[in-house]
């Protein structure tokens, strides 16, 4: 039986008496599949699974962007309850962040590129509400999505620095049929930009098969996946890296696993996708 809490101390309670190991799946809500593959994984690794539904203000620049933010808090407790959830903590902000609230959990280097670069302050937000998660569910295990893959590092990094026992474990990016990753701010795409949108898939499965045909030329995958992109007139790029997988630098010659990654924007929307090559 699902059951639902709203503060801190039901969290606490209820899971006192939790059978272990406790998996934790931090969500912002708006669940879809790639947020039920990672409650799959969580169900299967552990004897109670708790999912956070919580749109962190803190790791939004812009207030518009979290205004828009789509929410649906019964959608999300019915995909819950179909995939077997046993606990869901869905506070409010005040719960999360106290009167008064005043401590930032801010992580070094692996924040600073990329996401970091393009959205100022957004992993310090990240880092300080998933560091109370941590700390309120004490889980063994926290399952987070491959298509954030410098959360993961950045996640990983706080984690083990924090000391905090909890494992972040990494799923791969379920996408759609077309290969667009699923996520939350697809909801915003006009029907044109959903159907330009599938070209950061294709731009990065260039850039994979440019790389196994044997090029090591970190700046051509870059242009390749420009390319693939400039192809498509509703996409804007933001950024294209290819990146050392453990710090995020930019490489300049591919000689072990690299992060492709990008940031686009259709019009309003802002998306990201990524692949690792090994
Ligand atoms: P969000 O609700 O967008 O903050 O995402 C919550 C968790 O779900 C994060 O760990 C995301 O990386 C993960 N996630 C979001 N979209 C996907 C996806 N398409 N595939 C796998 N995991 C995802």
């Amino acid at each position: 039986m699902l059951r639902i809490v709203r503060t801190r101390a039901e969290l606490r309670e209820a899971l006192a008496t939790a059978p272990r190991p406790v998996g934790l799946v931090p969500t912002m809500g708006w669940l879809h599949d790639g947020h039920r593959a990672l409650i799959h994984r969580a169900r299967t690794e552990n004897a109670t699974t708790v999912v956070s539904i919580f749109v962190n203000p803190r790791q939004f620049g812009d207030p518009a962007d979290l205004e828009k933010y789509p929410r649906s808090e019964a959608r999300d407790i019915a995909l819950c309850t179909e995939e077997g959830v046993d606990l869901v903590f869905a506070p409010s902000v005040e719960e999360v962040y106290p009167p008064g609230f005043d401590t930032m959990v801010k992580v070094g280097a692996v924040a600073e590129p990329l996401e970091g670069a393009a959205r100022p302050g957004h992993f310090d937000g990240v880092a300080t509400v998933v560091a109370i998660l941590f700390d309120l569910v004490g889980a063994e295990h926290a399952y987070f999505g491959q298509k954030d893959a410098q959360q993961l590092l950045v996640i990983r990094r706080m984690a083990l620095d924090l000391a905090l026992p909890t494992e972040a474990i990494a799923h791969p990016t379920v996408r759609e049929a077309d290969g667009l990753a699923m996520s939350s701010r697809n909801v915003h795409l006009s029907p044109a930009e959903r159907a330009a949108a599938p070209v950061l898939a294709r731009a990065l499965r260039a850039a994979r098969a440019l790389h196994a045909d044997g090029e090591r030329s970190a700046e051509a995958l870059r242009s390749e996946m420009r390319r693939i992109l400039a192809e498509e007139p509703l996409a804007s790029p933001e950024y294209v890296s290819v990146a050392d997988t453990g710090t995020l630098r930019e490489l300049d010659a591919v000689t072990g696993p690299a992060l492709l990654s990008m940031a686009v924007h259709f019009g309003p929307t802002r998306l990201i996708d990524n692949e690792i090559i090994e």
